[in-house]
């Protein structure tokens, strides 16, 4: 099925695989959010389930390129009426199993831990470097992030499994500038963001170039009402002014024409005279296009001020001679 949050992960799940320890961050965040440990009599496996097909297939690549293992895929039908897969990553060579969990900084914390599951390392550790905390934001969102289609509402939310995971996650968004929050439903825990302008900022955080690109085409859609409604209005107000202005001036050359007639001003002057009669709702550009040959558009003004100075002397003759 479509959705934002499909398009959002697929671009993600593509996004090039650059340095190692970006690729451990991730792959921590995945462990962390999705991930657990299963402890048999004599077997360890690490297992990571996702709902989508091409977050299953990065993980893959990323275990295999960082570690030099080869998961399992095991794809799983959730019950027999829903018809969406889901897929299991697995890894069970114990070898594999404890490099990765020693890499990953997860050993100590397995230790521990006698149950027969458990989850892997409570505590994001390291992360010092800017590339690593995207990185790792960007796994959280790939292993538990969902959206709600923004033309519908602008929601982001995160699930993660204990407290001091959503602290840590709020921690590093603060390092980017951004508030997030979370609280607790049925022994998870949601960190959530609300409204567009987070929303952007948090898929600028971890790279999605192209959803944000289509969240902000969505944003602009939404918000181009109101935009219309600001350009009509500024139009109209442009117009109002055009056609005051123009009112002026023909009534100036309607006076001249009445006394002097507009024979008997010079030609330049005749030339926007007639114009302006001709075309009382133009503005001064078009009336400079309509021109021959065309005028610019303070060659068109000039000359009306001069018909306005014309008609004022008109008005007030004993100001000075009228000029022929
Ligand atoms: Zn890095």
């Amino acid at each position: 099925m479509f959705s934002f949050a499909l398009q959002v992960k697929n671009e993600l799940a593509r996004s090039p695989f650059t340095k190692r320890c970006c690729s451990l961050a991730e792959i921590k965040a995945f462990m962390q959010v999705n991930g657990s440990l299963e402890i048999g009599k004599n077997s360890r496996r690490i297992l990571i389930p996702t709902e989508y097909a091409s977050v299953a297939r990065r993980l893959f690549i990323l275990l295999k390129h960082v570690f030099k293992v080869t998961p399992g895929v095991l794809t799983c039908r959730k019950n027999r009426l829903q018809k969406k897969n889901s897929f299991l990553i697995q890894v069970s060579r114990k070898d594999d199993v404890s490099q990765i969990l020693k890499e990953l900084d997860f050993f100590p914390a397995c230790r521990k831990t006698g149950a027969t599951e458990f989850e892997v390392n409570r505590r994001p550790k390291g992360l010092k470097d800017v590339c690593c905390r995207r990185a790792y934001l960007r796994g959280v969102f790939l292993a538990g992030g969902s959206l709600t289609n923004p033309e519908r509402e602008y929601h982001m939310e995160m699930v993660v499994p204990y407290e001091s995971y959503a602290k840590e996650i709020a921690r590093l968004l603060r390092f980017f500038g951004l508030e997030i929050r979370y609280f607790q439903r049925k022994g998870d825990f949601v960190l959530y963001l609300k409204g567009g302008e987070k929303i952007g900022d948090f898929l600028r955080i971890i790279a999605a170039h192209n959803g944000l690109l289509n969240f902000e085409n969505i944003r602009v859609v939404k918000g181009v009402r109101n935009q219309i409604n600001r350009l009509v209005n500024c139009e109209t107000a442009n117009l109002t002014k055009t056609i005051f202005a123009s009112q002026d001036q023909i009534q100036n050359i309607r006076l001249i024409q009445e006394t002097i007639g507009l024979e008997n001003i010079p030609s330049s002057l005749r030339e926007v005279a007639q114009l302006r009669l001709c075309y009382p709702e133009a503005t001064l550009k078009e009336l400079g296009d309509l021109a021959e040959p065309s005028l610019s558009k303070s060659s068109i003004n000039h000359r009306f001020r001069r018909l306005n100075d014309l008609a004022g002397k008109i008005k007030k003759p004993e100001q000075g001679n009228l000029p022929h």
